[in-house]
């Protein structure tokens, strides 16, 4: 059971990343080439969202990542704290541009994110998961396939670890409100990713059909990874994860038109025969 305290957290680097969505909120009635490509691919929006949570995202990794280096940069030489916040203040206020009101409640949030980032999760807790993870035989979160709970079988793809939904790299709790159990194979490529727009859903345009036999080679799990990662790990009709409702299913919106990134949605077992059927 999750405590109710853990409900109304929220990890430093989502809340920075909700700060830089207001500063630089997506126009979706421009004129730009992503409108226009948007428009002719019927993506209906789908595709201008794309390119701005990828475009956030990479500005947050900016962001972090700059801070993280200056940090160490004046470790290594011995300076003062207070040294590295005025450079970190400099980098934004010079090099990014943020306005001079932003930067000291930015500063701030950046500040937290790098201590989650140093922080990993006390082997107790680690522990404490995994058993109760055990106890409820929950399955991956991600792909639902079961989990080798013998820590022995260390070369296990489906060896039980501890992942943070919200990536630690990217300032992510290392407290329970953040973490599930997941397969090492979905661990691993998951990697510091926040969403589907950190994949390349772009490269996921496939040419055989689900009863081909490549058809399993052509849809690999980074591609099934960045599909359940665009509903955030869950059937897009009833909102269960796959350790409830069993591995979410592939399944298009037009079934005339082919196997890519924008016609491809993500349901439970049940969802998965209703929208067949449709
Ligand atoms: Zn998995
Ligand atoms: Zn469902």
């Amino acid at each position: 059971m999750r405590n109710s305290m853990d409900e109304n957290e929220i990890n430093p680097g989502e809340q920075l990343r909700e700060v830089l969505k207001e500063l630089f909120p997506a126009d979706v009635k421009d004129n730009s080439f992503i409108s226009k490509i948007d428009y002719i691919v019927q993506a209906d929006g789908e595709l201008i969202d794309l390119v701005y949570n990828s475009t956030i995202n990479y500005l947050l990794r900016r962001l972090i990542l700059t801070a993280d280096f200056l940090k160490r940069q004046g470790e290594k030489d011995n300076r003062q704290n207070d040294v590295f916040i005025t450079k970190l203040r400099a980098f934004l206020k010079d090099d990014m541009h943020f306005p001079e009101k932003h930067i000291g409640r930015i500063s701030v949030l950046i500040l937290e994110c790098l201590d989650k980032r140093k922080k990993e999760v006390p082997s107790s807790t680690k522990d404490k998961i995994r058993k109760k993870a055990k106890n409820d035989n929950k399955p991956c979160y991600i792909c639902g396939s079961e989990l080798e709970f013998d820590l022995k079988k260390e070369r296990s793809h489906n060896l039980v670890q501890v992942e943070h939904k919200w990536p630690r790299a990217m300032g992510g709790a290392s407290n329970d409100f953040n973490l599930e159990v997941a397969c090492s194979t979905c661990n691993s490529k998951k990697s510091d990713y926040i969403d589907a727009s950190d994949f390349h859903y772009e490269k996921i345009c496939l040419v055989s059909d689900e009863n081909d036999e490549y058809f399993s080679t052509e849809m690999k799990r980074e591609y099934e990874l960045a599909l359940w990662a665009k509903r955030e790990f869950k059937c897009s009709i009833c909102g269960k994860t796959s350790s409830v409702g069993g591995k979410l299913k592939f399944a298009r919106k037009n079934p005339n038109d082919s196997w890519h990134f924008l016609n491809i949605d993500i349901f439970c077992e049940k969802h998965s025969k209703t929208s067949k059927t449709k």
